[in-house]
């Protein structure tokens, strides 16, 4: 078993080498968000939470209901942290494309000044998209790049709070829907691990789950004949696998087929060209994008 979320800081460096070498058109993409793998990684070490507590009851609820452990607006985050990482990612962005770089720029002047980050966590949690838009007419940045920031900012404290959720799950129950148990959110890639077993990550907390081998996360469709994939010879271990129904996609990352460890941010970033695939074939993503690219 390769997967592993708790990959540490130089396994991942070592994981991004590897990925760029195999596929070089993604070397400066790559150089970028490496950088911020590791900010998050440094920043997730002092990361504090409280956990979230959850009753007895309620879980009991939850799990007859399928509903998840929590909303996404109850997920607890470490604001000094948060908003430390925020900065760095800003002067990361600086040296990236133009459109990030000008935003980055802005957002230092502002942060914590007329900008506050916390209000930007905030409302990223709440689903407030009508701040986001406010704040990029305000002072003329663009929203997608404000979104980005944002969330890389929040996912170290995402990422524990998921691991600490991830307690209350009950290990002999499989949680058989396409959205995540933790935080209802979609499903942003998909894993063959072992022979026969699949598993999805969640793309907004990166909670992983096991899933059945023929299922649509997005319209639960079961049908094998309306559940294809595609591939690419050069790159065995990556596929598409999608929905005849639902017309929606997920890519997959078959770890029995790679030698290298596998970090799932990573592989989401390494194999975008596969996204622009499958929308050229007419097939939608079963996630918004928008946070993560
Ligand atoms: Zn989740
Ligand atoms: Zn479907």
């Amino acid at each position: 078993m390769k997967l592993n979320q708790t990959l540490t800081s130089e396994q991942v460096k070592k994981t991004v080498a590897a990925v760029k070498k195999a596929r070089p058109v993604y070397v400066d993409i790559l150089d970028f968000y490496g950088r911020i793998f590791d900010a998050q990684h440094e920043s997730r070490d002092r990361t504090r939470i409280q956990p979230v507590q959850i009753s007895e009851e309620m879980l009991a609820i939850k799990a007859r209901e399928k509903f998840p452990l929590i909303e996404i607006k109850e997920f607890a985050f470490d604001e000094t942290e948060a908003d430390r990482l925020f900065v760095r990612i800003c002067q990361l962005a600086r040296g990236a494309n133009p459109q990030m770089a000008a935003t980055a720029e802005t957002l230092l002047k502002t942060v914590n000044t007329k900008l506050k980050s916390k209000a930007l966590f905030r409302a990223l949690l709440d689903g407030n998209e009508a701040l986001f838009e406010n704040i990029a007419d305000e002072f003329q940045i663009d929203k997608q790049v404000l979104g980005f920031i944002t969330y890389n900012s929040l996912r170290p404290s995402l990422t524990l709070a998921a691991g600490q959720l991830s307690l209350y799950l009950k290990k002999d129950a499989p949680w058989q829907k396409g959205y995540c148990p933790i935080c209802g959110s979609a499903p942003i890639l998909s894993i063959f691990a072992t022979a026969g077993s699949r598993s999805l990550i969640c793309s907004f907390c990166w909670h992983e789950w096991p899933t059945q081998r023929v299922f649509c996360p997005f319209c639960e469709n079961r049908d094998g004949k309306t559940l294809q994939y595609f591939f690419n010879d050069e790159e065995k271990e990556l596929r598409v696998d999608v929905c005849e129904k639902c017309k929606k996609y997920i890519k997959t990352i078959d770890t029995r087929k790679t030698e290298r460890m596998i970090y799932p941010p990573l592989e989401q970033i390494a194999s975008l060209h596969l996204d622009y695939k499958a929308a050229e074939m007419g097939y939608a993503s079963g996630v918004r994008l928008l946070l993560q690219i």
